[in-house]
């Protein structure tokens, strides 16, 4: 049981100005495996405050200082990995193996990559008399979901280091207590004071009072579309600038000259990923409707080697959802499938056999499904594979693209160019081909209603800048 009871604010440990505790709970167990105060207004006042009074040392500091902060927090994220899995493993429930790898070891490969990224300096550019330089946008207020907590309070917390802007963050509800660890982290590497803050609370009331403060010049929220929309709305009252990270439906095109038995496997494989809770997972596959037999017979062998079960057991690939409005959220998508005729492979809304503690969903997958159809246009953020028919790789573009997402997508085609070509026709900010692997320095974000700007790498560290003309 971990129990915070103070936010981090201008470098101390500070007691909440109200009392109200939130209750983690362990999705596998359910039981509570931790508390952390759910904070007020006032506290978020104290918080950016704090930020902007910081933010004249830390703007102005030195690329080599920034640097070394950042770098001494990577490492120490990389030796605690074991533990910091550990932990996001008991409030989220990814099985320990990948939380390791994946919620703990990903962030420690970022953070490191922004220690580079920091103490690179920035090319001035000249256009006719103007010298263009780059400078902080100031103080940020960021706010962050539950289904890679760590990496997605790092994917904001380390360009904004390295960019010298301040900030205030609000961790999600359900999995904050790895954002407590990395507070104590940063205070360890000798972070000056006010440069991070940390509130943890309700969106309603937390979130809300980040976005309407009128000393936050930046808001860079992940999250669910609904929550992105609000907050564009509060943002906007105060023009604040904006980075959006939202939902997905993404594409998996398996054209008809892929190697079919790996790229539908994958596609299986990539939706247990996190019991589906990732947003860019491919959870529309969409396959030659001469071949959607051939691909159902795949996908089931594939669904019934994926072990489900204690995220505590190292040999396990999927645990529970999050949490149980979760599930009921995704078994509810379920029924909704088979009763718009969809065809169920395997899976479906009942309780998996053998697991009757924790919130779990077996790997479900649904095959004659059809664009219009309500699992095909909504993220359903669980293990539920869509299997759709195309007639032709146009057909198969225009399904791809019949979303209002357009966060990321795969292409599958022996032929190289062909993939690229059918990839390049994707509106999505990201496309996987033929299984090609995660980049941690490479743009990631959304086109349409998945958002707007990029975090990660060198365009991920712009989000964080201005530019600024100086006419000589
Ligand atoms: P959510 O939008 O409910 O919550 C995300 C965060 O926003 C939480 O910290 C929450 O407390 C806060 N929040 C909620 N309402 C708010 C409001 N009115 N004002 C301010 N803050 C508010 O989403 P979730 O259920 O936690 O996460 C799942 C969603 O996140 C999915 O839709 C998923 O696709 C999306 N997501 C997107 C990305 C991406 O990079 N594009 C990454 C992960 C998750």
């Amino acid at each position: 049981m971990k129990k915070f009871t103070h936010f981090y604010i201008d470098g101390k440990w500070i007691a909440p100005a109200g009392s109200e505790v939130i209750e983690v709970i362990n999705p596998f167990s359910q039981e509570p495996c931790g508390t952390v105060p759910a904070g007020t207004a006032e506290d978020v006042d104290k918080a950016v405050l704090a930020a902007r009074k910081a933010f004249d040392v830390w703007s102005t500091a030195a690329p080599s200082e920034r640097a070394a902060v950042i770098a001494q927090v990577a490492a120490t994220l990389n030796n605690r990995k074991e533990e910091l899995g550990q932990l996001i493993s008991s409030e989220q429930g990814m099985p320990i193996t990948w939380a390791i790898g994946i919620q703990a070891g990903l962030p420690a490969g970022v953070m490191s990559s922004f220690a580079e990224l920091a103490a690179q300096t920035r090319p001035e550019e000249e256009i006719g008399n103007a010298r263009i330089v780059r400078e902080p946008v100031g103080v940020c207020g960021f706010i962050t979901p539950w289904n890679y907590p760590l990496h997605q309070v790092v994917g904001k917390v380390a360009p904004a280091l390295a960019a010298g802007c301040t900030m205030v963050l609000k961790p999600s509800s359900e999995a904050p207590l790895n954002a407590f660890v990395l507070a104590e982290i940063l205070a360890d590497a000798g972070l000056p004071p006010g440069i991070f803050n940390l509130v943890s609370g309700a969106g309603s009331v937390v979130g809300e009072a980040i976005c309407r403060h009128p000393q936050v010049d930046l808001i860079s929220f992940t999250g669910s579309t609904r929550a992105g929309r609000r907050i564009g709305e509060l943002a906007a009252q105060s023009v604040k600038r904006l980075t959006l990270e939202l939902g997905g439906k993404s594409a998996n095109i398996i054209l008809n000259d892929a190697d079919f038995k790996r790229a539908v496997s994958h596609g299986v494989k990539d939706i247990c990923l996190n019991s589906g809770q990732t947003c860019s997972a491919l959870s529309r596959m969409l396959v030659p409707a001469d071949r959607q037999q051939e691909a159902i017979t795949i996908a089931r062998e594939s669904a019934a080697r994926i072990a489900m079960g204690n995220p505590a057991n190292p040999e396990n690939f999927m645990g529970p959802l999050v949490s149980a409005a979760q599930r009921d959220k995704v078994r509810g998508y379920i029924r909704k499938g088979i009763e718009e005729g969809a065809f169920l492979v395997c899976g479906g809304a009942d309780a998996p056999e053998g697991l009757d503690r924790g919130f779990f969903v077996a790997p479900t997958i649904f095959a004659d499904v059809s664009p219009r159809m309500t699992i095909a246009q909504e993220e359903i953020f669980g293990p539920v594979l869509c299997i759709l028919p195309y007639k032709d790789e146009e057909d198969a573009v225009r399904i791809a693209n019949d979303s209002m997402y357009g966060l990321s997508g795969a292409v599958w085609s022996r032929d190289p160019e062909r993939a690229q070509r059918v990839a390049r026709r994707l509106r999505t900010g990201q496309v996987t081909i033929n299984g090609g692997g995660f980049n941690l320095r490479a743009p990631f974000g959304g086109y349409k209603q998945s958002g707007h700007g990029r975090e990660l790498g060198p365009f991920g560290l712009e989000e964080f800048l201005e530019t600024k003309a100086l006419l000589l």
